[in-house]
């Protein structure tokens, strides 16, 4: 039977099927060969004499570590409009992160109804280009999370962004629409709930939540190369670029330097001119 992990604990893992959650324990070959299956792992599951059995590991398209979570497949990346204010060095941040993760950002800018009209068409221009979509959202009043609850169908979701952004509120109001499952998750299992740091993954629907609002951007070490593959923006153009491998700063020639203020942000090719030269001193250091 197939399904996926959406909480462990003390060896046990609990599997979501078709026929509900299942609990099983993982074969030991797996801790034979180092491989620890993960909340959010695609499995084929067997029951044998003693119980279900997690026979199989699915390929996963991501790994995140913290936190520790496997096929997540898009984040909402929660921003406050207004207290506190968008911090954008730390948005590009994480979505540099979740780029170099295979994680696909969602940009969701909560309490819409503190902020202008205004100020919500110059976040809009300012990811002109990049193809992420963006919501405006008042999680505290439920406005605009109709369309956030269509497009978590069918995926895992993390809920990212600075503390105070409203990320507790929103899942809240996510899964606390009348569609969420409970599962049959054993009592014992329940009581251990507060002493446990894992994961778990909230079942709404065919969606599947990250019950932790988190993601770490901080360790990021990536060559200045790199960088570039990272804003969605620049890839329509930097086909054309005079030299191969481009990387847009200094370079004569460079097509991605003639888009800014027309198709690509000036604040965003900003960032990524003063990150590029950083992980260029960055990498030279370690030499
Ligand atoms: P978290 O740290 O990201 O989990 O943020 P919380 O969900 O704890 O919210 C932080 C604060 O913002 C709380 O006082 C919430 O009541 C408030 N808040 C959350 N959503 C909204 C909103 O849509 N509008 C306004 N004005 N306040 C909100
Ligand atoms: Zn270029």
């Amino acid at each position: 039977m197939e399904g996926i992990i959406v909480k462990g604990i003390a060896g046990f893992y609990y599997v979501k099927t078709a026929q509900g959650v299942l609990e099983c324990k993982a074969r030991g070959v797996f801790r034979k060969n180092n491989i620890t299956p993960m909340v959010g792992d695609r499995v084929s599951v067997v029951s044998t004499p003693e119980g279900n059995v997690v026979d199989e590991i699915h390929e996963r398209t991501s790994e995140l570590v913290r936190p520790f979570v496997a096929n997540v497949s898009q984040a909402y990346v929660v921003f406050a409009l207004r207290n506190p204010d968008i911090n954008f060095e730390l948005l590009n941040k994480f979505i540099i992160s979740l780029e170099k993760n295979g994680i696909e950002p969602v940009l969701v800018f909560n309490k819409s109804d503190l902020a202008t009209e205004n100020e919500k068409i110059q976040l809009k221009e300012l990811f002109k280009g990049t193809g992420y979509q963006i919501h405006f959202i008042t999680a505290k009043d439920g406005t605009g999370l109709e369309e956030l609850l269509k497009g978590l169908k069918n995926q895992i979701t993390v809920l990212c962004g600075p503390s105070g952004a409203g990320k507790s509120t929103l899942l809240n109001k996510l899964a606390g629409s009348e569609k969420m499952e409970t599962g049959i998750i054993s009592e014992k299992v329940k009581r251990g709930k507060h002493t446990t740091r894992h994961s778990e993954l909230i079942a709404v629907d065919d969606a599947l939540l990250v019950d932790t609002p988190g993601f770490s951007t901080m360790e990021m070490t990536m060559e200045a190369k790199e960088l570039k593959d990272y804003f969605p923006e620049f890839h329509a153009h930097e086909g054309h670029c005079r030299f191969q491998g481009c990387n847009h700063d200094k370079e004569p020639g460079c097509r991605v330097k003639d888009e800014v203020g027309k198709t690509i942000a000036v604040e965003r090719y900003n960032y990524y001119v003063k990150y590029y030269n950083e992980l260029l001193e960055e990498n030279k250091r370690k030499w």
